[in-house]
């Protein structure tokens, strides 16, 4: 496309949108919500709720999106509501008043009037004429239809799909060295975040086409749509080279591509897509092969990387020489341009609310031949095409593009506080998290009788409503409620988080009964979680490692209590290794907070407490470090325990706890048999005390140094 083209195109694609606008406006003008020719506007359904795997899923009651979004955090789930039409009415008249004040050339009107739509008309739906009776978003479907008019050539699009791979890795190197940690980490994974949108910006530009044609970019992985006669080898070539010398080949971009006509790139978007991956998959059993190999010829020296001589490596990254500003430095604090880079990022991280992106090399973080980046805290004067808003910072306007991410990070005076402060005299908790069975909803979770594949919209819908639950609603719920915990990253389906031991136990919870909350209790859509307690000094890459494993093992292995119901994994949180149901870990969090409110109150006293633990724990040596319920000794412990209350627990005072206790141990079917079955479990229990018990007494919110 040349220049004159991409205008061509830009007026076309803003033509068609105003006029489309311009009949819904029209028919709301005359009191009616249907428009002539294309379907009637309703208040929609939440994605979820036409999401189903099973052939007969159970009923579920209907869950709206809200007609008026609250701008401040996710919506949740409504009723549908009462005065339906008029309200849809009056926010139609609402967007019609701002849409005629719209300026700017033809890509600028596009872009601010897909913003208002996404700003004020959320929760309307449109429901279409034609046989498929189905209900999209219409801020998303305007959107996706934008998108394939850019990119469209006689009714052909080509579909791109690009990863990034060698995240994971390239995040977590950054914790070899633990001094300022807190203040890469963060920085690292919002670089990802960032290469992600500047490569598939490239393509749409390299093409003089439009970012209006990016369907989706995440963390490392991204949906373009390209014209059809785009060839995307060549536009491979400079992203490659710049990734190969910036990051020595540990990252490294795949693309699969796929080219179909526009209907059935909407129609059947998943299997188009999954198409694409595979692609992208197969490009990856020969990683850097276009790298390499110019003309068919390998270039030798492009393998082998230049060797820096006596220049001293980054105290950080222990591989880039270090800046030559840096020599009088001390030595372990001495670094490269690139990890200096990241300090500075991920210093002003947490208090930036606006992002622009530009080709030229004229912003504050350079990404090479992909153009660079600038962050500011206030909205700036001059609005130019690239700039986003982040998550709808209180001086934004209706017609501002919002870019939707989770930065929250703990500061004191400004500045992120280190994994040490964080825990205080506490542990550190981790807490890895992902919603479980995605590929196959992605696939299959909208198919029926007469389709098996997903469409544009529903496949948009769900990616984008998930992706806001843990970028959004994540980012307010830390603000406001859990202060002490630092995202790694979140985002997609998926979330990383550290924190002080007794808010990441909390936020545990309340991010999962959020998530059922937000799914309208989907009786198919599930959390898995793993969750880690360490002290703060321990290397990153290894607590990964094991909060990963735990995650793993939370969609592997059935809780004990699951096996007789012949129950798999999934929809449970594995806490140090020890797979526990949702309702079993809040009933253990319960319990262990009563025990600690006891001890605080003075009726139980830390004699009493330390007796009883002394008789578990001899039950438990007695059984090689299991509790046999076959041996008839186990229950011995009961009438122990009992006598324990009748002479020491004889006040009026102690009459709560002792009852307390009875309940607990209550047979045949007591929590503490429950507990007991499992070594473990009573492990994590007393861990959960004494964590408990710890920030009791811990003063909270002073920071020294
Ligand atoms: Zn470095």
């Amino acid at each position: 496309m040349s220049k004159n083209e991409y205008q061509e195109r830009a007026d076309q694609v803003w033509a068609w949108l105003n006029q489309w606008m311009s009949s819904v406006f029209a028919a709301v003008s005359l009191g009616t919500l249907s428009v002539n020719g294309v379907g009637r506007l309703v208040q929609r359904q939440v994605v979820f709720a036409s999401l189903a795997l099973e052939q007969n899923p159970p009923e579920m009651p209907e869950r709206f999106v809200p007609i008026h979004p609250s701008g401040m955090d996710v919506d949740f789930p409504v009723a549908r509501s009462p005065s339906e039409e008029s309200e849809l009415l009056a926010v139609m008249r609402d967007v019609a008043d701002r849409w005629k004040r719209l300026q700017g050339d033809a890509v600028v009107c596009t872009r601010h009037g897909l913003a208002l739509l996404d700003a004020m008309a959320s929760g309307v739906g449109l429901a279409f004429e034609d046989e498929s009776e189905s209900i999209v978003s219409l801020p998303q479907y305007l959107r996706t239809q934008v998108a394939l008019q850019w990119a469209q050539e006689d009714g052909n699009v080509q579909l791109v799909y690009g990863d990034l791979s060698g995240i994971q890795k390239y995040i977590f190197r950054t914790a070899y060295s633990g001094k300022g940690v807190a203040k890469k980490l963060r920085a690292r994974s919002f670089q990802i975040l960032l290469l992600t949108r500047l490569v598939a910006r490239f393509l749409c530009q390299e093409t003089k086409g439009s970012d209006l044609q990016i369907l989706m970019s995440a963390g490392g992985v991204f949906y373009v749509l390209l014209s059809p006669s785009v060839t995307i080898e060549t536009l491979r070539n400079p992203i490659d080279t710049y990734l190969f010398s910036e990051f020595a080949g540990e990252l490294a971009l795949y693309t699969g591509t796929v080219i179909d006509t526009t209907i059935e790139m909407e129609r059947s978007f998943s299997r188009l897509a999954q198409e694409a991956i595979q692609r992208a998959r197969e490009e990856k059993e020969h990683p850097y092969m276009q790298q390499l190999q110019s003309h068919g010829h390998w270039e030798k020296d492009r393998m082998i990387r230049t060797q820096t001589g006596t220049t001293p490596r980054c105290a950080h990254c222990q591989r880039n020489p270090i800046r030559e500003a840096e020599r009088h430095v001390s030595e372990e604090e001495r670094l490269c341009e690139t990890c200096r880079a990241l300090e500075e990022l991920g210093k002003r991280l947490p208090h930036i609310h606006w992002i622009s992106f530009s080709r030229e090399p004229k912003g504050d973080f350079q990404f090479g031949v992909l153009g660079s980046v600038s962050l500011h805290e206030t909205r700036p004067s001059v609005m130019e095409e690239d700039w986003f808003a982040i998550n709808r910072p209180p001086d934004c306007l209706e017609t501002d593009t919002i870019f939707w991410m989770n930065h929250y990070v703990p500061t004191y005076q400004r500045k992120p506080l280190s994994f040490s402060d964080i825990a205080g005299k506490e542990p550190l908790g981790y807490f890895k998290a992902d919603v479980d069975h995605m590929g196959l909803m992605f696939a299959f979770g909208f198919s029926d009788d007469n389709r098996s594949t997903t469409s544009l919209q529903e496949y948009l819908a769900l990616s984008e409503t998930l992706d806001r639950f843990f970028t959004h609603h994540l980012q307010v719920l830390l603000e406001k409620e859990f202060p002490m915990v630092y995202s790694v990253f979140s985002g997609g389906d998926d979330v990383y988080l550290v924190g002080q031991a007794s808010e990441v136990i909390q936020l545990a919870t309340r991010l999962h009964d959020d998530f059922l909350r937000y799914t309208g209790s989907h009786p198919e859509l599930s959390l898995s979680a793993g969750v880690a307690f360490v002290k703060p000094k321990q290397p990153l890459f290894k607590v990964t490692h094991d909060v990963e494993s735990y995650l793993e093992l939370a969609k592997e292995q059935p809780a004990s209590s699951r096996r007789t119901r012949q129950m798999g994994g999934r929809n449970q949180v594995s806490v140090r290794g020890i797979p526990l149901e949702w309702d079993e870990w809040k009933r253990l969090l319960d319990m262990a907070q009563q025990v600690v409110n006891f001890l605080a109150e003075g009726t139980l006293s830390s004699n009493m407490w330390y007796r009883i633990m002394e008789l578990v724990h001899s039950v438990v040596r007695r059984g090689n470090g299991t509790v046999s319920l076959q041996d008839g000794r186990t229950y011995e412990i009961f009438p122990k325990l009992d006598y324990e209350w009748r002479r020491n627990a004889t006040e009026s005072r102690h009459q709560p706890m002792v009852e307390w206790f009875r309940t607990l141990l209550a047979l045949p079917d007591s929590d503490a048999v429950w507990i007991m079955e499992n070594w473990k479990v009573l492990e994590l229990f007393v861990k959960l005390i004494s964590v408990r018990r710890l920030t009791q007494r811990q003063e909270r919110g002073t920071f020294h140094g």
